[in-house]
């Protein structure tokens, strides 16, 4: 009726609850419909580079590098900084923070994942996380700190030792770049740094769960070989403040204790529908919870053909982000939705300088210097914003040559 007297239809209103990858790769691609207008909103005014947050963490990259502000990315996109607190699917709406109340449309729920400590005593209060800008802050102080800390009798020798759990891709990352980071330090500590030690543990038989078994073993060979002591079959069962205890009662005194095993989804969805043990909440093929309700990334379980759930890594993210928005456009032009395929790139992840792993398929892997590069490339790729990237890039070289720690002013 109205567009029968030139008037266009008012714009449907999509709100997308999270800018991390998910959600911003769904509102690039709506961004420029005629039939919606997008509001991302986000408790942060910026998209975290996960991916590269070991590199903060061992000061190879200052965290400005790896946070891409969103506020000014899409023109078309309206941004609000807030906490979602709630959503009321029959009215439509979601509360925010401030306090403030906002309808909608269509909701895409693309909130993340948190670190979970699986209820082991002491892992909460005495290890370090990484998986925002602030803990990555916190394990690169501690990673510093303790050399002054040693060298000035504050702290006992042992200190200088870092135990990192959990031995999947970021385990192995942040083990290899922690060994390099103490390496370099020699230079500055030389009297006390040699004694500094890094022990990754792994609760399972191999490194690398995810991948297959030759490239757990050439991580393994890899670090070992940089002097990173390899523990398998190695389940902690407390955290204290100076130690982590093995489930054979062994205890490895360490300064800085880092937990990198283990995310789920965030427990507070759960309410909008069924829920798996990671409280990844169960998608329809289309990726929805009902009509006007969308979840993607490591906050849906989106089962494979053989029912397996989807990794929670930012390709699947990206991907579901860009089918929802997909989906909407299709709707409105009045065709049927399709079910989500996922396109399995492959996985990859870097042990250290001029090393890594990459699988494109089972039968299709390298690793070495050519892995190294390829991840160097795929990872610039994948990054948002070409500030971001020149800078990144330049570091790269920099690092390359010069290896500096990088400090802030604070440590
Ligand atoms: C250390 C680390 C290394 C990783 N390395 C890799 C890697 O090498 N390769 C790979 O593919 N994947 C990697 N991942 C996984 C990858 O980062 C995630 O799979 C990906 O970020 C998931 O995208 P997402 O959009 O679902 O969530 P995210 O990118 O995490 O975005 C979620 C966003 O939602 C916001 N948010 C959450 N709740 C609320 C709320 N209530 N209100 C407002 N905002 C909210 C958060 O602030 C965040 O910005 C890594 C993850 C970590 C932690």
């Amino acid at each position: 009726m109205l567009r029968e007297f030139g008037v266009a239809p008012p714009k449907k209103h999509v709100v997308i609850v999270g800018a991390g990858f998910g959600g911003l790769a769904c509102a690039k691609k709506l961004r420029k419909s005629a039939a919606y207008s997008v509001t991302l909103i986000d408790r942060n005014p910026y998209q975290l580079f996960s991916p590269l947050l070991y590199q903060v963490a061992t000061a190879s990259l200052p965290e400005d590098d790896i946070a891409f502000p969103v506020r000014t990315a899409y023109r078309e996109v309206q941004f609000i900084r807030a906490e979602v607190t709630n959503v009321d699917t029959g009215a439509k709406t979601l509360t925010l923070s401030t306090g403030k109340t906002l309808s909608y449309d269509d909701l895409v729920l693309a909130v993340g994942s948190e670190g979970t400590t699986f209820g082991i005593p002491g892992v909460a209060e005495h290890t370090l996380q990484m998986k925002s800008v602030a803990h990555a802050r916190d394990i690169r102080r501690s990673l510093l700190r303790t050399y002054e800390a040693v060298e000035d009798g504050v702290l006992p020798i042992e200190s200088l030792n870092v135990v990192i759990v959990g031995g999947g891709p970021t385990g192995v990352e942040l083990a290899g770049a922690v060994r390099e980071l103490q390496g370099e330090i020699k230079r500055e500590f030389a009297h006390i740094a040699p004694q500094a030690t890094v022990t990754l543990l792994e609760a399972g038989p191999r490194l690398l769960p995810s991948f297959q078994p030759s490239s757990s073993e050439h991580a393994r060979k890899a670090l070992t070989k940089m002097g990173v002591n390899v523990r398998v079959d190695a389940a902690v069962t407390e955290a204290t403040s100076r130690s982590l205890r093995l489930k054979d009662g062994e205890e490895l005194v360490a300064g800085t204790r880092i937990w990198a095993a283990g995310v789920v989804a965030p427990p507070h969805w759960k309410f909008l529908g069924e829920s798996d043990r990671g409280n990844r909440l169960k998608v329809n093929p289309q990726l929805q919870l009902n009509d006007s309700l969308w979840v993607v990334g490591d906050a849906a379980n989106f089962a494979d053909a053989e029912g397996k759930p989807l990794p929670m890594i930012a390709p699947v993210a990206i991907q579901q982000g860009r089918h929802v928005a997909r989906q909407m456009l299709r709707r409105e032009r009045n065709e049927a939705l399709e079910p989500f395929k996922y396109r399995d790139k492959g996985q990859m992840a870097t042990i250290g300088r001029r090393k890594a792993v990459v699988e494109v398929r089972p039968w299709l892997r390298f690793q070495g210097t050519i892995a190294w590069l390829t991840w160097l490339a795929l990872h610039l790729a994948y990054l948002s914003g070409g500030r971001n990237r020149t800078s990144i890039f330049a570091d790269w070289v920099w690092n390359y040559f010069v290896w500096t720690p990088r400090r802030t002013i604070t440590e």
